[in-house]
C-alpha cells in the first residue's frame, strides 16, 4: 500500500513567486509555485499547497520573481545578420538593404561562422526570455548550426536558404528540383534533434523567390511530414506588385489558388493586404508573424498600411518576431511586444488597440500557435513543456510592481530575466547562460563580425568620424 499523501519526488519546485500562469483563465498567482519533472510542468499553484505536495530535489524562487512561459519569438534570422548587426545603415531604401547589403553579407559565411551566429542568437533569445523560436528559412550550413543550437539548449524550428528563382548572390542559386531537395532532405534528416527541442519545418525565402512548383512541393512536404511552413510575404509593395503583373492577382489570392494557405501556414510581415486577402487569410488559418521593429528601421509603413488590427478582430493568429539584426538590431522578444502593444495605440488613435494583456498572448500563446506548439509551450500548465522564464523585479524599471501585467509589457524587458529554464533544463541562471562559455562567444562573435565586413569589401558607412 502506498502512502497517498507522502510527498512526491519531483525534479524542481519553482515557489514563492508571481506566477504569470497564461491558462485559460489567465490566472495570476501571487504567491504561486510551479512544479516540473523531467522536461514537463506537472503541475501549478499556490506555494503552500504545492510544498506540501512534493519532494523537490531542488527548490527556486522567492517573492522578488515574476514567472512566466517562456515567449516565442516566430520570425528571426540567426545566420547572416547576428554577426553583421548594425553594419548595414539605417538609411538604405528596402531593396538596396535587401540585395546590396544583406544579401552580399549572408553569402560570406563559412560554417564555423554560421554556427557561431546561430548560438549568439539563441544565447540573445534565453537571456530575454524567448525560449522558442521560428527561422526565417536563410540558413547555408544547417547540420553545424543545428549542432550549436543543441549545445545552446534553445528550443526551434529552422530550415536551409530554399528559393528558385533567385536573384543573386550565386551561393544561394538553385533549380526548383535542387529547391525540392533541400527541403525534402532538411524534413529527413533534421527531423527531430535533442527530443524534439530542434527540427526542420518546410521553410521558404518567400517574397516573389519560388515558382510554382515549389511553392506546391513545399506545402505537400510540410504536410506529409507534419510539420509546418513558413515564408515571407508582403512587407512593401513590391510582392503584390510582382504577383500582379505575373498572375494578375495579389499574392494571397494565388498562394489560396494553389493550395498554400493553411493552418500549418506561418506568414511573415504581410503589411500590404486587402481586406480579400485578409478573408482568405482568416477562412485558412494561417498564421501570421508581425515584426514591428523591421517595420520602424526598414519603414514599411506598418501603421499606415498594415492590418494587424483587422487581422486580430477576423480571428487571424498574429504573433511577433523580431526578423535580422540589421532591420531589428536586437531578438528581445520583450522589446518587440512592447512595440506590438504601442504602435496601433498611436496611430489609429485608440488605447483599446493592442492592450498588454493581448500583446502579451500574441508572444507566448500566440507564438505557439503559430508553431503548431498549441498545447506543448506558451503557458504554465500540468503537462506543458517546462519552459519557464523567472524574471527578477528587484530592479528599478519593476519597481513598485503593482500591475504585473502592464509592467511586463511597458516597464520591462529582457535584461531582467535572471533564470530560464527549456524542457526542465536551466539554461539561464542569474542572466547568464550555462550551457556554453559565454566570454568565448563574444571573442568569437567579435573577430567574425570585423572578418566578414572586411571580406565583403562594403563600405563602414557609419556617419561619425571614428578617431
Ligand atoms: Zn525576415
Amino acid at each position: 500500500m502506498t502512502d497517498d499523501s507522502a510527498p512526491r519526488p519531483i525534479d524542481l519546485l519553482i515557489h514563492g513567486c508571481q506566477v504569470v500562469t497564461m491558462n485559460a483563465h489567465r490566472d495570476i498567482i501571487r504567491n504561486g509555485a510551479v512544479a516540473v519533472r523531467g522536461t514537463t510542468i506537472v503541475d501549478v499553484g499556490r506555494s503552500s499547497e504545492l510544498l506540501a505536495k512534493y519532494a523537490p530535489a531542488r527548490t527556486i524562487g522567492g517573492d522578488r520573481f515574476v514567472v512566466t512561459p517562456g515567449m516565442v519569438n516566430t520570425h528571426i534570422h540567426i545566420t547572416g545578420e547576428p554577426l553583421t548587426r548594425g553594419y548595414v545603415p539605417d538609411d538604405t531604401p528596402f531593396v538596396e538593404n535587401v540585395f546590396e547589403w544583406l544579401c552580399p553579407l549572408y553569402s560570406l559565411f563559412d560554417a564555423a561562422e554560421e554556427r557561431t551566429s546561430g548560438q549568439l542568437a539563441a544565447v540573445e533569445m534565453l537571456r530575454s526570455g524567448t525560449t522558442c523560436f521560428l527561422e526565417a528559412g536563410t540558413i547555408r550550413f544547417l547540420d553545424e548550426v543545428v549542432d550549436g543550437l543543441i549545445e545552446v539548449g534553445i528550443r526551434g524550428r529552422v530550415g536551409r536558404w530554399v528559393w528558385d528563382r533567385p536573384p543573386e548572390p550565386s551561393v544561394y542559386r538553385q533549380t526548383t528540383d535542387a529547391a525540392i531537395g533541400h527541403l525534402d532532405r532538411q524534413l529527413h534528416e533534421h527531423r527531430s534533434h535533442a527530443g524534439g527541442r530542434i527540427a526542420a519545418w518546410s521553410i521558404l525565402v518567400g517574397h516573389t523567390t519560388c515558382s510554382d512548383p515549389l511553392w506546391k512541393a513545399a506545402k505537400a512536404l510540410a504536410d506529409q511530414h507534419g510539420v509546418g511552413m513558413s515564408f515571407h510575404m508582403s512587407p512593401s509593395q513590391l510582392d503584390p506588385d510582382t504577383f500582379i503583373a505575373e498572375f494578375g492577382q495579389r499574392p494571397m489570392i494565388h498562394l489560396a489558388e494553389i493550395g498554400v494557405l493553411d493552418r500549418n501556414v506561418a506568414m511573415t510581415h504581410v503589411v500590404r493586404v486587402d481586406d480579400a486577402e485578409l478573408a482568405l487569410i482568416a477562412e485558412s488559418g494561417a498564421s501570421v508573424a508581425h515584426c514591428p521593429t523591421t517595420a520602424l528601421k526598414v519603414s514599411y509603413g506598418i501603421t499606415q498600411f498594415g492590418k494587424m488590427p483587422e487581422m486580430v478582430q477576423r480571428g487571424i493568429n498574429v504573433s511577433i518576431g523580431t526578423d535580422g539584426n540589421n532591420a531589428s538590431n536586437y531578438s528581445d522578444l520583450m522589446r518587440a511586444t512592447y512595440l506590438v502593444a504601442g504602435l496601433f495605440k498611436d496611430a489609429r488613435v485608440d488605447p483599446q488597440m493592442f492592450p498588454a494583456e493581448q500583446a502579451y498572448e500574441m508572444a507566448t500563446l500566440g507564438g505557439a500557435r503559430t508553431m503548431l506548439m498549441d498545447e506543448e509551450i506558451g503557458a504554465l500548465a500540468p503537462g506543458r513543456k517546462a519552459d519557464i522564464v523567472l524574471h527578477d523585479t528587484d530592479r528599478p524599471e519593476w519597481r513598485p510592481l503593482l500591475n504585473v501585467m502592464n509592467q511586463l509589457v511597458w516597464s520591462a524587458d529582457g535584461r531582467g530575466v535572471h533564470t530560464v529554464l527549456v524542457d526542465g533544463k536551466v539554461v539561464v541562471e542569474g542572466g547568464r547562460c550555462t550551457t556554453i562559455d559565454e566570454e568565448k562567444l563574444w571573442a568569437d562573435a567579435q573577430r567574425m563580425g570585423e572578418s566578414i565586413t572586411a571580406r565583403s569589401g562594403l563600405p563602414d558607412r557609419a556617419k561619425f568620424p571614428t578617431i
